[in-house]
């Protein structure tokens, strides 16, 4: 039987007293582009990530080590409340987003690691190298690179709800199938949507932890459904879509339903998942910026290939041309078209300045990695 969590009950051991101690979920991407996370215990309120102390977890069961040498090291890179927690009134219990470290040989007090972590007001490790799972790391790099640009991003994260006891989408038929696709894109009424206590929660779940999430809709497929976190500037990007995504998994676990990022979870008529992921600079959102918008899809196109390799596995079976998509083997753009790579939304044609949309993205990407490639391959030699 799939175990739900039960509301009622809960509230009164969350009703006690936290005593002055604050609970932070440290939460990390393991080696098969999952989350994981597990709690510490604070002595105060912390005011800015740097306070927090690095942490470790054991990362042969994550995929991150083998057995013999397998702590990894858990750096915190970013802090929001903690919606599931609250704490305080107002979310004084954190999520805090880490990147992973391999371990170094010598060892370097946290007070000291804090303070020169202050002064370069930079998030520095000088325990070892990252992590080979570890996309943020090379994305600052990038980010940092093309700064003064100011990018920004904006990634609709498409998904589906499962029902975990049979593996099928929720509330469909337990054998067979619902009525075809036509009805459920932003649909209203029951028969039509499965699932809104789900999306609304984690949307004002969202909210509450600080997330720039910008919309919510229900989408082309039965039990699909996509919500936009943006525009986000650089590195901020693939932070708060982890945490989006992480907020998702969490709410889906008290309803005893799970979430798929896969992007053709149903194969046949059934519409695949994306992360559009649209992007611009200042130069692009500045009149006349549709120059430097046609000028960097140029150069985009010819990287088309190193693009899709790091635009999520199994895309393949999403981009074949059909479904709102464009075929995997070639890159195409255009004005209002979503039949294609990338595309210009009408509105930015019109008013000659904005934003693109790179439509190629998968479900299941680590938006570090395409964030980093989109901005190098626009600005870069
Ligand atoms: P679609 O019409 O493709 O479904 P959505 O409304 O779902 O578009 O998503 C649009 C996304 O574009 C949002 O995440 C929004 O934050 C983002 N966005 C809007 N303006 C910009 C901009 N200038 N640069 C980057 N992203 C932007
Ligand atoms: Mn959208
Ligand atoms: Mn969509
Ligand atoms: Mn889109």
């Amino acid at each position: 039987m799939a175990v739900a969590s039960n509301g009622p009950l809960l509230e009164k051991y969350l009703g006690l007293d936290q005593r002055g101690s604050v609970q932070a979920e440290y939460i990390w991407i393991d080696g098969f582009n999952q989350l994981r996370s597990k709690t510490k215990t604070l002595s105060k309120v912390p005011s800015c990530v740097a306070e927090l102390s690095e942490w470790n977890f054991d990362g042969s069961s994550t995929g991150q080590a083998e057995g013999h040498d397998s702590d990894v090291l858990l750096q915190p890179v970013a802090m929001f409340a903690d919606p599931f927690r609250g704490g305080g009134g107002g979310g004084d219990n954190k999520l805090v987003l880490c990147e992973t470290y391999n371990p170094g040989n010598q060892s370097i007090q946290p007070a000291v690691v804090v303070i020169t972590q202050l002064i370069l007001n930079m998030i520095i490790t000088t325990d070892g190298t990252p992590h080979a799972t570890n996309f943020r790391y090379a994305c600052k790099k990038v980010m940092d690179t093309y700064a003064d640009a100011k990018p920004w991003f904006g990634i609709e994260q498409e998904y589906m709800l499962m029902d975990p006891e049979t593996n099928r989408p929720y509330g469909w038929p337990r054998n067979g199938y619902p009525e075809p696709q036509g009805k459920y894109y932003c649909g209203v009424g029951a028969g039509k949507i499965f699932g809104r206590d789900i999306i609304e929660a984690h949307y004002r779940a969202c909210l509450f932890a600080g997330i720039n999430i910008s919309g919510i809709n229900s989408e082309v497929s039965a039990s699909q459904f996509e919500y936009q976190v943006g525009p986000c500037e650089g590195l901020d990007m693939g932070d708060q879509l982890w945490i989006a995504r992480y907020i998702l998994d969490r709410v889906a676990e008290d309803f005893a339903v799970a979430v798929t990022i896969h992007p053709k979870p149903i194969q046949g008529d059934w519409n695949g998942a994306g992360c559009h992921t649209n992007f611009s600079t200042e130069e692009m959102r500045q009149d006349g910026g549709l120059a430097a918008i046609e000028k960097a899809i140029e150069k985009m196109s010819l990287k088309h290939f190193e693009h899709i390799a790091v635009y999520g596995e199994d895309n393949d079976q999403r981009l074949t041309g059909k479904h709102e998509t464009g075929h995997i083997g070639a890159f195409s753009y255009g004005i209002a078209n979503r039949g294609a790579s990338i595309r210009i939304p009408r509105q930015v044609g019109k008013e000659g300045k904005g934003y693109m949309e790179d439509r190629r993205p998968a479900s299941n990407i680590d938006p570090y990695r395409v964030t980093a490639i989109v901005l190098e391959s626009s600005l870069g030699p």
